[in-house]
């Protein structure tokens, strides 16, 4: 892993599927790559904590050097990939399940004791919703922990607020949230007169690829690691679109309780709110829970495994 200051600029920013190995031997699979100071590095990811970091590429080995070179040679066996937590729940939760709202997981796969919360910035000219971050910070800061959450990024949001945003990066430094970085999307395209089945990723001139690629960067640009997790705009998604993500190695994120449309959470749920200032009773709704102390709040990742 290197740290963010190693890269000044990234070029050549791809999407890749690469397994690798680290020096001593432990699987990696590498989603990303690109070119900084003529160096090649990789986002990958830990297939067994689906935690992402950054590496240099020479730091990682296409064949397992853990092993005896000379009695074998350290080829990856797929069968051992496609069983791993990651590429398990990869290969799942990118299968069309049939409709078009609401795929991917979207509650604990195991018996789960706690909540989940999910936060989406789709582009808004309203103010970030500072009370509702500050609450999470507050709760964080009573249980001497800084508090989990799934923010669920959209790159125009970022661009048009980057005074909050900058904030919530305070607060994630000074280890007052823990941020998982959820893709929302570069555009988050939406027409108020099309309906769900042509509008958002749907829509026919969007990129998917681009729509990804762009909001991870603004990330990687702020210092900020871009997880495996990807949350449809509207939850709205068809059957190319969800193998674009099965391609780009993330996994989509559904909700089970979505606060403004009156679902109710119960343990193991994954609670969606809007943070960009668009669903104020969904916000309120999040407020009482925020506010009952014998609630648990896990980050994401708990989710999956
Ligand atoms: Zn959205």
């Amino acid at each position: 892993m290197v740290s963010f200051s190693a890269f000044a600029s990234i070029n050549y920013y791809q999407k890749i599927f690469i397994p690798f190995y680290t020096k001593k031997g432990e699987l990696r699979i590498a989603i990303r790559q690109f070119l900084s100071n003529k160096n090649v590095y990789f986002l990958v990811v830990d297939p067994y904590q689906y935690v992402t970091s950054i590496v240099k590429a020479d730091q990682l080995y296409p064949r397992n050097p853990a092993k005896d070179s000379d009695r074998e040679p350290g080829y990856f066996a797929w069968e051992k990939i496609k069983e791993t937590p990651y590429i398990k729940d990869l290969l799942h939760f990118t299968a069309y399940p049939g409709y078009l709202e609401n795929a991917g997981l979207t509650h604990a796969i195991k018996k789960t004791k706690g909540f989940f919360l999910t936060v989406d910035m789709c582009p808004s000219i309203k103010p970030i919703e500072k009370d509702f971050f500050r609450q999470l910070v507050a709760v964080g800061k009573n249980r001497k922990i800084p508090f989990p959450v799934a923010i669920a990024m959209s790159g125009l949001w970022m661009l048009n607020h980057m005074r909050e945003f900058t904030w919530l990066l305070q607060m994630q430094k000074e280890n007052k949230l823990n941020i998982t970085w959820v893709n929302h999307s570069f555009s988050h395209m939406y027409f108020k007169d099309l309906p769900s089945g042509k509008n958002f990723l749907l829509f026919f001139q969007t990129d998917l690829e681009n729509e990804i690629l762009t909001t991870e960067l603004l990330l990687l640009n702020h210092k900020q690691l871009p997880s495996v997790f990807v949350r449809f705009p509207g939850l709205i998604a068809d059957k190319p679109v969800m193998q674009t993500m099965q391609h780009c190695g993330l996994i989509p994120l559904g909700s089970d309780a979505w606060l403004d449309r009156d679902q109710h959470p119960k343990d193991g749920s994954i609670i969606l709110v809007h943070g960009n200032g668009n669903e104020p009773i969904g916000i309120e709704k999040a407020m009482v829970y925020l506010k009952n102390t014998h609630i648990i709040w896990l980050p994401i990742e708990k989710a999956l495994h």
